[in-house]
This record gives structure tokens, sequence and C-alpha cells, in this order.
């Protein structure tokens, strides 16, 4: 079963780089993609995001069996909306978790004001964190912040989206540090060189380390093989590889 684990998509053109559920599932069909996780394109109008939210649960409603829908919240638009946003996407939405992203956001993800409240919902719905990662905020979203909040969320599951990587310089190492110290972060290796995550897999094991392609803001087809090139050209065992095109998120959510 291949997974990407890193793609977006909008109910309304974003951008210029958007692509609808239909578009999504027509990529995925076209190039061999089993199942996506799936989060919102930030929209242009930041106050359309609970629209936009409402979408990846229509959508996931639409197509169970490709997409696994995450929430998006936004606690610069007030703390009451983003619990109350939290709360739905969790509860009413049954979404598999939410994504933080404070980069788009510009929001410090490990704030205990406003990111905490939110993440403590998420802990205790059992439910998966996700987190965009690189230098292109760094102050908010470095995987140093990642770290400390899998060591204050030790059940909760969190996802490393970029492993650091996203924007010209690299973190990685750092990514790989705190998944070395903090076992619930799984590294999700989009937007990010293919030497990082080799590094990444000898450094932590396939298993905590998933494909990703950051489809629309990247292509599908051309990231599935650059991994599959990347993986063969190392030897890596067949069952590793499976592990990083799926088989590790496929045991993270349990399906
Ligand atoms: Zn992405």
């Amino acid at each position: 079963m291949i997974i990407d684990a890193d793609t977006h998509i909008s109910p309304t053109l974003e951008w210029g780089t958007s692509i609808t559920a239909e578009q999504l599932i027509a990529k995925m069909d076209k190039i061999g993609v089993d199942k996506c996780l799936t989060w919102i394109h930030n929209p242009y109008i930041r106050s359309k995001l609970d629209h936009s939210v409402a979408y990846i649960y229509e959508s996931m409603k639409k197509y169970p069996d490709r997409i696994l829908g995450f929430g998006w919240v936004d606690p610069q638009l007030g703390m009451d909306h983003a619990l109350a946003l939290t709360d739905k996407c969790l509860n009413a939405y049954h979404l598999y978790g939410i994504k933080l992203n404070g980069a788009v956001n510009k929001f410090p993800i490990d704030s205990k004001e406003i990111a905490y409240p939110i993440l403590e919902k998420i802990a205790k719905a059992g439910k998966i964190a996700a987190f965009h990662s690189g230098c292109d905020d760094v102050a908010n979203t470095h995987p140093y912040k990642i770290g400390k909040i899998a060591r204050d969320f030790p059940e909760m599951p969190v996802l490393m989206i970029h492993m650091g990587g996203e924007a010209y310089a690299d973190a990685s190492s750092c990514a790989i540090e705190m998944a070395q110290e903090y076992k619930n972060i799984t590294l999700i290796g989009s937007q990010v060189p293919k030497m990082s995550v080799l590094k990444a897999i000898r450094v932590l094991g396939a298993h905590r380390v998933a494909f990703g392609s950051d489809t629309p803001f990247a292509l599908m087809g051309a990231e599935l093989g650059g991994y599959k090139a990347m993986m063969e050209e190392e030897g890596m065992s067949g069952k590793d590889q499976d592990l990083v095109l799926g088989g590790s998120i496929a045991a993270l959510f349990d399906l």
C-alpha cells in the first residue's frame, strides 16, 4: 500500500497551485498512490478557514478509502475560534488529527498560550498532531520545538512534516535528533533533500520515516519516483521500502 503523507486540497482556487479532491484522486489513480494524508491548502482569505476545513471533512466522507483527513486551526483568528474548530474537527468531523502550521499562520508552535490548549485537546482525544517544520520560519517551526511538544505529550503521535527541510537551509539533522530522543515522532520526508531522508532512515529505522510529496506544491509522481530510485540505489530491503512508502503510516493509523 502506498500512502502519500503530505497533500493539500482546496474547495476554491488558491495561490495558483491548489487542487480539488477530484484532482487529487485523479493524480493518485494515475500514479498508483492508494491513500493520502490530506490537509487544507491555506486559503488566501484567512477567515475562509472553516470552509476549507469543512471541505476536508466532505472529501474524506466522499473518498473514505483514499483520503485520511486532518483539521487545521489558526490561533491567530482568536483562541475561541481555534478551540471551537479543534473540537469540531476531532468530535464532529472525526478527522485523524490537526495540523498546525506556524509558518503560514505566524505563531510559535510550542506556545504555551496559543498552541498548547489546542494540543491538549488533540492528545485527550487520542488523535494525531501534525506540524509544518522548516527554515522558512525557523523561529516558529524549528524541529526543536516539535521535540519539546513530543516530550510534553508523550502519548500523542507527532508528524513532523518536511522533517525540518522546508526552505533552503535544511534543519533535518535537528529533526532526526529530536526523533531519536522522542519515539512518538514520525518524520514525513517532503520538501527535504533525499540525502536527508536517507540519513533519517538509517538513523531511526524505516518505520519512523514516511514518504510525502507535498502535492500540489510538488509533483506526486516525481517525488514517489525519487523515493523509489533512492531506496533501490541504496539497496534497501523490500520490507523497509514498504514501510517508508506507506507501512509506517498504516501502522500508526491502524489501517
Ligand atoms: Zn504540505
